[in-house]
């Protein structure tokens, strides 16, 4: 049994699916995505939901088109403020 945030499940597939390695990034690198990801699930709510099935079949179960294109627009938002102010150039 888990609890998970399936909020956080689709920024990942989200990001996986249309940032990682798409050219559509200044910079792909770790941790800009971390960055990206942390933005963006900062502006969207949390969904929680407990399973004991996999991420696969709760991710299945809850696409909400809602929450989906929240997803989709906070990523790019985030994307953007990530790209015009990377934080690996400072070395941290
Ligand atoms: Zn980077």
């Amino acid at each position: 049994m888990a609890v998970v945030n399936v909020t956080e499940l689709l920024v990942q597939s989200a990001l996986k699916d249309a940032y990682i390695g798409k050219g559509r990034l200044t910079c792909d690198c770790a941790r800009c995505v971390e960055d990206i990801k942390a933005i963006a699930l900062n502006h969207l709510p949390p969904h929680y939901v407990s399973t004991d099935q996999g991420v696969a079949y709760v991710k299945a179960q809850y696409i909400d088109p809602q929450l989906q294109s929240d997803v989709l627009r906070e990523l790019a938002f985030a994307a953007q403020t990530v790209s015009s102010s990377p934080r690996h150039i400072e070395g941290s």
